[in-house]
């Protein structure tokens, strides 16, 4: 704290501020909390509703619509097990609706209006904001400020398609506002937005096309991507993989898309056309151009291993740099920006990626960490992997619930775990551990022998560890 407050100007006028933040979301209020509990002056500036995508438009709605969508998929399914069988129905879909505003209105309270109050050092305003030279700018009015911290993150990008300038398409955030349940809908893009919802809508009753231009999840593994797809269509979602958008017209109510795939020219017609084609960076109209910030290749604010722009004065924090867009990434950039904004002369903290593990809510969940085969065999890595299936996991064979499996990628060389890639239910929980196995340089035989608690899913890397040399269909049980 002490160190920090050192840095901080003591020669403000009661106006000025050592911080501004522009973005009132997850990147922003995690710098300005950092600074405040720093003994920095902060000011935070939000555009649109405070607390930005997460807890209002992104992780937060689509989780719990999701949750409600499976409680509807799993009674379906509990005929599985002999003796039992349920027939569930949606009854009210605008009450869904409500009881998710309701949670997000809630946890926007908790997390993030409350707050303000809470941190004397730390004033909001409701605005949008630019930089300028020694400050920023609020609707006209200069407002001093010795170091920026630039967290206005990404929205939906929208892929340059015939006509599609006529067509009231629906993005992530429009789509889970929806009035009233459509019967259809055609979902473009399979990133991780595209899957959770194709796979929410479609188990509320909606019949749902997705579509992607290569595969879906396409940074994922091939198994993992093909499994998944093969588990959307057992459902009843139309996916169509290769897909290029040749053009689209509304009218009449409906949406029409004409597309081309290895089938040939098709015209799909759906009461709704969702883009879920990617996210793009919220950089314009901050003026970083006049004042010497550059952007990335990826139209992302370009930073250093400190998050410091090419603007000395300046940082950038979550979406808005364009790399690793989950909220945890966000929160921890910004912490790292705040700490090297406030106290460039004496902290040296560094943004680490390297191991970031990722989880997309589809149902089996994907879950991975570290290099794919594809990128170790780029890196010139000695590449040995594993690939177990559910059915060789006590957990999943007793919840007669087999869909899925777990890949492992290995250096050869050293036997040390480079990658985890899972696709299985609740397969997010399994992941930190894999995390940690890796953080921690294990081996294969090392994960392999190491005691895991019998009927997990956990349990299943393990037994995936122990593929690399062994059969275990032919082991005891635990062995
Ligand atoms: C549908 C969906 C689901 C998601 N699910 C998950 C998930 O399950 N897990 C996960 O980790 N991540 C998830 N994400 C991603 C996650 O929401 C983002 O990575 C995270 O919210 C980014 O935080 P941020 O602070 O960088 O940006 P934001 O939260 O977007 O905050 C930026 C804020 O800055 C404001 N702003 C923009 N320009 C200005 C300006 N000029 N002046 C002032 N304010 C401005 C914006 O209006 C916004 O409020 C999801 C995203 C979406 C869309």
């Amino acid at each position: 704290m002490s160190e920090i407050k050192q840095c901080c100007s003591e020669n403000h006028s009661k106006d000025d501020y050592d911080l501004a933040v522009i973005g009132a979301g997850s990147a922003g209020f995690s710098a300005a909390i950092k600074a405040s509990e720093n003994g920095a002056k902060v000011l935070v500036v939000g555009y649109g509703t405070i607390g930005g995508t997460c807890v209002n438009v992104g992780c937060v709605p689509s989780k719990t619509m999701i949750r409600a969508a499976e409680t509807l998929h799993h009674a379906k399914e509990a005929s599985r097990f002999s003796g039992i069988s349920i027939s569930p129905r949606l009854t009210d879909w605008s009450e869904v609706i409500k009881q998710k505003d309701a949670l997000v209105s809630e946890l926007r309270n908790a997390k993030y209006t409350s707050l303000i109050p809470t941190y004397e050092n730390i004033d909001y305003r409701e605005s949008k904001a630019r930089v300028v030279d020694g400050g920023i700018d609020v609707d006209g009015e200069f407002i001093k400020a010795d170091k920026i911290i630039i967290a206005t993150g990404s929205s939906a990008y929208i892929p340059n398609i015939k006509g599609i300038e006529d067509v009231p398409y629906l993005t992530s955030t429009t789509a889970l506002e929806l009035e009233t349940l459509p019967t259809s809908m055609i979902v473009i893009g399979a990133g991780y937005i595209g899957c959770e919802l194709a796979q929410m809508f479609a188990r509320m009753g909606v019949s749902v096309t997705l579509l992607c231009r290569r595969h879906l999840l396409p940074e994922t593994e091939p198994e993992i991507s093909e499994a998944l797809a093969g588990f959307f269509r057992d459902e009843g979602i139309n996916v169509i993989e290769g897909a290029t958008y040749e053009e689209t017209q509304y009218s009449g109510g409906k949406t029409r898309l004409v597309i081309s795939s290895k089938d040939g020219l098709e015209t799909l017609e759906a009461d709704h056309l969702l883009v879920t084609a990617g996210r793009k960076p919220n950089t314009t109209g901050l003026g970083l151009e006049e004042i010497g910030v550059e952007l990335n290749g990826n139209g992302g604010i370009k930073v250093d291993s400190h998050l410091q722009t090419t603007n000395p004065n300046i940082y950038a924090a979550g979406d808005v740099t364009g790399r690793d867009m989950f909220v945890y990434m966000a929160a921890y950039g910004a912490k790292i920006a705040a700490e090297n904004a406030m106290n460039g002369c004496c902290s040296n903290k560094t943004y680490d990626g390297s191991l970031v593990p990722a989880v997309v809510f589809s149902d089996p969940q994907v879950a991975s960490v570290g290099m794919t085969e594809a990128i170790a065999n780029a890196q010139g890595i000695n590449v040995a992997t594993s690939v177990l299936p559910l059915s060789a996991v006590p957990r999943y064979i007793a919840a007669r619930d087999t869909r899925g499996l777990i890949k492992l990628i290995a250096d050869k060389d050293t036997d040390q775990l480079i990658g985890t890639h899972i696709v299985a239910p609740e397969g997010s929980d399994m992941i930190q551990t894999a995390v940690m196995a890796i953080k921690a340089k294990m081996t294969t035989e090392e994960l392999g022998e190491m005691i895991f608690p019998y009927l997990t899913g956990v349990e299943g890397l393990k037994l995936a560890a122990q593929t690399f040399n062994k059969d275990v269909s032919k082991l005891s049980c635990c062995a």
